[in-house]
């Protein structure tokens, strides 16, 4: 037989098939080991046939297999991925192999057990630590080779050994990812509003199911008796939730529910417990994957159930090639797999719920908190007013007067800043405009290095304004502070407040953020000041307050989608107040109070919002009705990289010249941010009448090779900077 080989080197080169001989029972998914130019390569075997177009004496043959890590469906999804997103095979299939997979450095770990052997002997009296060694095992069945070195001393187990009573066995070890997490499933009636909501996803036809519930309406609880469910049916599970999600109470409720049965794969493990939680997955032990976007690759078969939490969450996107999107591969496993598929949110993105109100999913309503506990009131602050008055600081007078009460009652405060550091919007302080282009009603981006506004979505540069157009006043602002002087001025005004701060920062290395989670909700500190992270499903029942320092900030980020981010995170964020006995209220500070979306998410309404937005959508002509796609060409070499900017922008010209009655906008020019790590950024930028022109635009620049230029595609990009 012939085995196609893919080999594992994610280099466009060796982007191809090679032909090598193997034995017949060779599987499809195998990794194998082939010789490859002056020395060897590892690869996974594709497909097999019966005979090569290569001569005879030309072939190699496969040197041997290591393991099958890639089911069929896996190279069914591997082959839909390369194709949709024109990417190598090679670098696709990584996405299904933890590097600790591919690269064998991480083994299976081993620990040496004894158990007694059935000789029949004497131990001398004069030996009580064998005897108490002997006796141990006969009540414990096996023990672990260094406990009883511990307890009864080496000489003792040599001897018991060499007598032949006892003897060592080889046990396999996993590496336990949360030691010291434990907790207790406490079963609870589902609501009658939970029950229906199960019911429903159970009963669709539909593929997909919508789950739309307020914070706090127990949508957890209904993606765990799904999943529940789903294991006594004997099938699999996918719990996908953003990677912030994976707190420790979480985990302990994971646990609580469902032991070692489920496999947690986030970004906080070592390498082997990374490799031991595959392998528990692979080999059937374990039948849940839970993890940020990566699981949804887990190596599961025959799976019945897929979970997608927070499905508005930026993270579902991934932003290193290939570019896929967490909710396309997990709809193609369903189908696969023929199995329900639940997106669940407080906020579902504009386009999700568009999908779900044609039809194309099925919608499944959460509207009250458990226990019919209230939503937390939301106070919006007039900005313009405070700054009127002489009040320049952060803090309105409103929020202080609040965080006062709130630190004298002893409970928790959480104060929220939309960015770190983030100073690219001018505003005017006095009325609250902000400048906006003419083309594309999106807020313009200061650029400090060339003094000039600029709008990311079709390059329009503005001179700076020396006064306010609309006011004539002169208090222009750049929006923005950092959580760090914040912060300090806290410290200034309650010198006795314990403060955390919460973000990129003072969050980097393992399990950053959990540690400071762990502080703030064993009541280590009074405030959390942070940004988008605090805002993230966390329960801290003792929080009753909560500040929204500059709402504005995500409102004017110059991207169609701020005004639903800004809706997502005012909802998320006022959603962690009052979540247990005492009511919770939020205090909203902006300079556009009459602002729509800030008007909707005050008021907890999300289908206001909805077709407010969608109108918009439709009139201005943005997802989801028109499709923007970014063409990227970055490298080191200005030179070279104009060079393939040139190149990209010729072909994809030619395309839009021959369809230009696909394209709603295209040009080429300057990234806005010109430079990022000594890379040249330049891009060619469309908007798209729909997504019918898109493959071709990948195959163009799939097209385009270069050594030191990378050219890629993104559609609906998260960020346009
Ligand atoms: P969501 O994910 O929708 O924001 P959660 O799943 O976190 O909401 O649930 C909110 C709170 O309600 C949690 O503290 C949870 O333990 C509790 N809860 C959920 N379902 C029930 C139930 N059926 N009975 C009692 N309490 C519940
Ligand atoms: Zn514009």
């Amino acid at each position: 037989m012939i085995a196609e080989v893919i080999v594992d080197i994610a280099h466009s080169d060796v982007d191809k098939i090679f032909d090598y001989r193997c034995e017949d029972a060779l599987p499809r998914g195998a990794l194998v080991v082939v010789p490859f130019g002056r020395g060897v390569a590892t690869g996974f075997v594709m497909r097999l046939k019966e005979t090569s177009e290569y001569p005879p004496e030309k072939l190699k043959s496969v040197l041997r297999t290591e393991s099958v890590p890639l089911t069929q469906e896996a190279l069914m999804l591997a082959d839909a991925i390369t194709a949709r997103y024109r990417v190598p095979m090679a670098l696709t299939l990584r996405l299904f192999l933890p590097a600790e997979m591919r690269t064998g450095k991480v083994s299976e770990r081993y620990k040496t057990a004894y158990v007694r052997t059935d000789a029949v002997g004497e131990i001398s009296d004069r030996a009580p630590r064998q005897q108490a060694l002997y006796a141990y095992l006969a009540e414990c069945g096996e023990a672990d080779g260094a406990e009883l070195r511990a307890r009864f001393g080496d000489a003792a187990l040599k001897s018991l050994e060499k007598k032949g009573l006892i003897r060592a066995e080889k046990r396999r070890v996993f590496r336990d990812p949360y030691t010291g997490i434990a907790g207790e499933r406490i079963r609870r009636p589902l609501t009658p509003a939970q029950q229906r909501a199960v019911t429903a996803v159970k009963t669709t036809e539909k593929t997909v199911t919508l789950l739309h519930g307020v914070t706090g309406s127990g949508k957890t609880e209904v993606y765990l008796t799904l999943i529940a469910e789903t294991l006594e049916a004997g099938k699999t599970a996918i719990f996908l939730v953003p990677e912030i999600s994976l707190t420790p109470q979480m985990l302990a409720q994971l646990r609580a529910w469902f032991g070692s049965k489920a496999a947690i794969l986030h970004s906080g493990l070592s390498a082997g417990e990374r490799f031991d939680e595959w392998m528990r997955l692979k080999s059937g032990e374990a039948r849940i994957a839970i993890g940020a976007r990566s699981a949804v690759f887990a190596p599961l078969e025959n799976v019945g159930m897929i979970v997608l939490d927070e499905e508005h969450d930026g993270s579902y996107s991934s932003e290193s090639s290939p570019r896929y999107n967490t909710f396309d591969i997990a709809y193609l496993r369903a189908r696969y797999n023929k199995c329900k598929l639940v997106l669940g949110s407080a906020t579902p993105s504009v386009e999700t719920y568009h999908r779900a109100k044609q039809g194309e999913f099925a919608l499944v309503k959460l509207p009250e908190r458990i226990n019919a506990r209230p939503m937390p009131e939301v106070r919006i602050v007039d900005m313009r007013r405070e700054v009127r008055r002489g009040n320049a600081s952060f803090f309105s007078s409103l929020l202080r007067e609040r965080l006062e009460d709130c630190l004298s009652k002893g409970n928790q405060a959480i104060l929220f800043l939309n960015r770190r550091g983030y100073s690219q919007t001018v505003i005017c302080r006095d009325c609250g405009y902000v400048a906006t282009c003419e083309h594309c009603a999106v807020s313009l981006t200061y650029h400090s290095d060339e003094r000039a506004l600029k709008c990311h979505y079709c390059g329009t540069a503005y001179k700076l304004l020396p006064a306010c157009p609309a006011c004539g006043g002169k208090h222009l602002g750049y929006v923005g502070t950092g959580t760090q002087r914040v912060v300090s001025e806290l410290q200034k005004l309650y010198p006795h407040a314990r403060v955390l701060r919460m973000d990129v920062d003072t969050t980097s290395g393992k399990e950053g953020h959990l540690r400071i989670l762990k502080r703030f909700s064993s009541r280590e500190a009074d405030i959390l000041v942070g940004t988008q992270m605090v805002a993230k499903g966390h329960d801290f029942p003792f929080v009753t307050l909560v500040g929204i320092l500059d709402a504005d900030m995500s409102l004017h980020f110059a991207d169609y989608r701020s005004g639903e981010r800004t809706f997502q995170l005012v909802t998320q964020v006022a959603g962690r107040s009052g979540r247990a006995q005492e009511p919770g209220e939020v205090v909203l500070q902006t300079y556009d109070p009459e602002n729509y979306i800030l008007r909707f998410a005050a008021a907890y309404d999300y289908e206001g919002f909805y077709e407010h937005e969608i109108s918009v959508r439709a009139a201005t002509m943005f997802p989801p009705f028109a499709k923007i796609v970014r063409v990227m060409v970055t490298g080191e070499d200005e030179k070279e990289t104009l060079g393939a900017l040139k190149s990209v922008y010729e072909r994809l010209r030619a395309l839009y010249e021959r369809q230009t009655e696909a394209f709603l906008f295209f040009n080429r020019m300057h990234a806005p941010i010109k430079r990022i790590q000594n890379k040249f950024r330049y891009q060619v930028l469309m908007r798209l009448v729909d997504g019918g022109i898109l493959k071709e635009i990948y195959a163009v620049c799939a097209a385009e090779k270069y050594k030191n230029v990378l050219v890629y595609v993104e559609e609906n990009p998260s960020n346009l900077s």
